[in-house]
Parts: structure tokens; sequence; C-alpha cells
């Protein structure tokens, strides 16, 4: 590999070179979505995070398998492993079979990934889908006498484990006063201790979603799919895991402790997790009234948005933070963003503008190019710096600016040169999307403008006007769009 990419790895607490353990090749693993709801900006987050990792190991030359799963049985109220399951609980409310809310919402993620233009990963494993490798997986701890049988529940022996390795090692807690706290709390119920986190549960008669095991009829608890997934599609020893820093615990925490009891060793050499957001310095929350879907933000379908924001938006506002750095969400810095994304695009159209000139003054010089292509690099191996790969490109618009005011010239090779690094780090490392506007204020212009075209078209035909109403509908048919004529009027669509 060419670039020399370094990461921050949760686990050492330093920033390390990225060595992967088969050379030319990256195993990765990122934690997806519960699904029994709408995703929000929560999931954007990870989503974009690892969406530029993705990107940019493969830009380097990496062959990547990227598996992120769907949590679609486990994931229980409280605790993650105490109380109701979350989809079966959607399913009794909406009376639903749970793998109808798993799908409905596993659609509606992909539709909001689509839209934040975040690729698809290699494999996208379903937890209900691996229910024989949890249960390996469960044998496996048990046999190497770190979890126990309670009432057909199984449970991992958490102060066991701590007395022959390190439980707390990525978080950084003691267990020692997780321990004491714990005990504070009224009873432990079928486990030895409430730190104890569960492996496989009985399912209560009432539950649906459940499995046959040696111990009950029952489900797998949550931390176990990614575990057994990781290791089923990447290998006892792979490269990467992320997700965001409110899984490191316990969730992240509790994968180790099960990889070490059942393998012996420690799965993942690098544990990356990004920041979490805020809104106007809140958590979001249900109860706070400030939890906002993605959908939407997209729609502006929300008391708190004074406006719709449009997915490149919402992608370019989060790649301009560092992904470790939490991110605080307000109508006014996602207009600062709209106009900064804005200010973008125009400088990648003036681009196209540019007329080369072989021989002007103040020309712009190939090193220039090289300097920019170097500082991007620079940056994005240093930690994905995504906020300093946006300062470069907003410098280099400003370049472009001097030339299309006739202050400076550029040759044609240059300006080749120029719209190279600026198209590969833009679209395809950063992943913006040139969009028909940005925002709703645009997007409502452009729309009345297509409106005002087609009236012109139906005055047209109402005076048998033949040839202008054809020419009108040909042009838009070229664009992509698909003109219908009913009853009333008209109506159209754009096919892009
Ligand atoms: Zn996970």
């Amino acid at each position: 590999m060419e670039q020399k990419l370094i990461i921050y790895n949760t686990l050492s607490r330093r920033k390390e070179e990225f060595k992967p353990v088969t050379p030319g090749r990256v195993g990765m693993y990122v934690c997806g979505p519960t699904v029994y709801g709408d995703a929000h900006l929560g999931h954007a987050r990870p989503a974009i995070t690892f969406d530029l990792l993705f990107r940019y190991l493969q830009h380097v030359g990496y062959k990547v398998r990227y598996v992120r799963n769907i949590t679609d049985v486990g994931h229980l109220e409280h605790d993650a492993d105490e109380g109701e399951d979350k989809i079966a609980k959607k399913a009794r409310l909406e009376e639903l079979e749970p793998m109808e809310v798993a799908q409905y919402f596993t659609n509606r993620f992909h539709d909001a990934m689509n839209a934040l233009n975040v690729l698809p990963p290699s494999i996208e494993p379903h937890a209900t889908g691996h229910i024989i490798e949890q249960i390996e997986l469960v044998k496996e701890i048990m046999n190497n006498g770190f979890a126990y049988e309670s009432q057909g529940s199984v449970y991992f022996d958490v102060e066991k484990y701590n007395k022959a390795h390190n439980y707390g090692k990525l978080s950084g807690r003691n267990l020692e006063d997780v321990i004491n706290n714990s005990r504070a709390l009224d009873g432990v119920g079928e486990k030895r201790n409430q730190v104890d986190f569960a492996l496989w549960k009985c399912a209560q008669p009432q539950h649906i979603m459940r499995w046959p095991s040696p111990w009950s009829d029952g489900f797998p608890g949550w931390h176990c799919e990614c575990t057994a997934m990781g290791r089923k599609y990447l290998g006892n020893h792979f490269d990467i895991h992320g997700g965001g820093m409110d899984l490191v615990f316990p969730h992240h925490e509790c994968e180790i402790a099960q990889s070490v009891a059942s393998q012996g060793s420690d799965m993942v050499n690098y544990w990356m997790h990004n920041n979490m957001i805020t809104i106007n310095g809140q958590k979001m929350g249900k109860s706070l009234n400030n939890f906002i879907t993605l959908s939407q933000f997209f729609s502006g379908n929300h008391e708190a948005l004074t406006q719709a924001y449009s997915p490149m938006t919402i992608r370019f506002f989060i790649l301009q933070a560092h992904y470790r750095s939490t991110v605080d969400f307000s109508n006014e810095a996602l207009q600062a963003s709209e106009k900064g994304l804005a200010r973008l695009m125009e400088g990648l159209k003036n681009l196209k503008r540019i007329t080369p000139e072989a021989n002007g003054a103040n020309a712009i010089e190939m090193n220039y190019v090289e300097d920019l292509e170097k500082k991007c690099y620079e940056a994005m191996n240093d930690d994905l710096n995504s906020p300093i790969v946006i300062s470069h490109l907003f410098d280099a618009c400003r370049v472009i600016n001097t030339i299309v005011d006739k202050k400076a010239t550029i040759k044609a090779d240059v300006l080749a040169a120029l719209e190279r690094v600026f198209r590969t780090f833009a679209f395809d490392i950063l992943g913006l999307q040139e969009e028909i506007g940005s925002g709703s204020g645009r997007e409502e212009a452009f729309g009345k403008v297509v409106d005002m075209l087609l009236e012109q078209r139906r005055i047209a035909k109402a005076n048998k006007d033949w040839a202008t109403s054809d020419k009108i509908r040909d042009e838009l048919a070229a664009l992509g769009f698909e003109v219908k004529d009913t009853k009333d009027g008209f109506t159209w669509t754009l096919n892009k």
C-alpha cells in the first residue's frame, strides 16, 4: 500500500499504523441497527463514518470484506438483556409478525442509507439467521467454564472470567466498581451476579421469537450475534470492529469477553468508535421531543426543524466533524453545512467552465495540484480527518474562483489533474453526490420551473401548436423527465 494509514484504536487508547492480518485484505465488522424503529441521526453517524473508512480502504487498494449486521432478535429493553425483546414488543403492539417488523424497518434503513450514499456492506447477516452459530459459541464458553446455566438461561460468569482475564480492558471500567454498584440494586434473579450477562435466554410462554437449544426453547443474548457472525465471515482473528461509542460498554466489552472465553484470544485488532450526536446540546431521546428520524430531516416534517435538509447536507454535516468529536445538530449548523456543500459543488461546476490556456499569466502549476492531493491523503491517513480534507477542497474552490475571475490561468493537463483530485476526494472518498438543488427552497424552485415549462406546453397544445408542445416534451424526456398527461393537466417525475 502506498498510503500509511494511522487509526485510533479504542483498545490501546492511541493512534496506530494500520497493518492488516492478511496483506492487501481487510476484514471489518460494524454493529448495525436493531430494526424496530425508523433510522435516526444515531444511525447515520456510524454508517457514514464506516462508509468513509470502507471507501478509503478500497481506494488505497485493499480488498475489503465489510460485514454489518442486522439485529432482529435478542436486543432487550433494559440493559440490553432484561425486559421484553424490542422487536417482539413492537410486533405485539402493532399485531404483526416480528419478522414483518424487522423487514419493514430494514427496508426503511436501506432507503435512508441509499439516500445518504452509504455503500451497502459486503455481507449483511441477520441475527435470526445465525442461531446455530450463536448456540455453538455459548457451548464453547460453557465448556471453558466461563458460563453457567440457570433456569434454562445461560449467563456469562463475569467475575470468574475477570480472575483469568481482564474484563473492562476496552471501556477502561474497573470491574470491582461495576460489581459494587450493581450489588446495590434489588436482587440478581437467576444470575449469580448482576454484572453477568445473558448468552441464552429461556423464552417466557408469551414470547414468540424462540428456537430450540440444549438449555431451553429461547433466544440468544444480544452480544452473541456479533461475535458469532464476525467469526463466521471474517475468521477467528480479523482487523477492524467498529460502532458508536455507546456500544463500547457493555456490548463490545462483552464481545471481547466472549471471544477470549471461547477461543482463548481476542478476535479483533483495531476497535474504532465514532462519537455521539447531540441536538441543541442535549442527548437525543424519545422523551425529550428532539428525536428526529432521517426521513423527518429529509422532509422537514418535525417541529424542531425550520426546513428540510437534503441527505447530502446531513452527510456533509457529519463529515465536517472528525468522527471522534461530538457533533451537535441545530438548524443553524445544518444551514451552514448546506451552504458549504453548495460552495463545494459550485467549485466543481466552475472547474468545468474553465477554458485552459497554454501560456497564460499567473498560471496555476502542477505542483499546486500535487500538493493539494498530498495534503488530502495526509489528512485521510491521519485517522480519517475528513474536516481537514474538506478545508483543503474549500481552498481549491478559492483557487478555481481566481481562474474563473481571470486573475489566474491554468493549462489543460493541470486542469484535468485538479478535476481528478477534486472528484476523487469529494465523490469517491467522502462519498458526496450532486443533488438537484440542496434544501427545500431550491428543490421547490426547481419543481416550479418544470411546472412552468409544462404549463407552456399545455397552452401550446390548446393552441394546436404541436411543434412547440412536442419540443418541450422531447427535451424534458431527454433530460430524464417522464411527463404524463392527465384529465386535469399533467404530472411529471424525474427518473434519475
Ligand atoms: Zn454488535
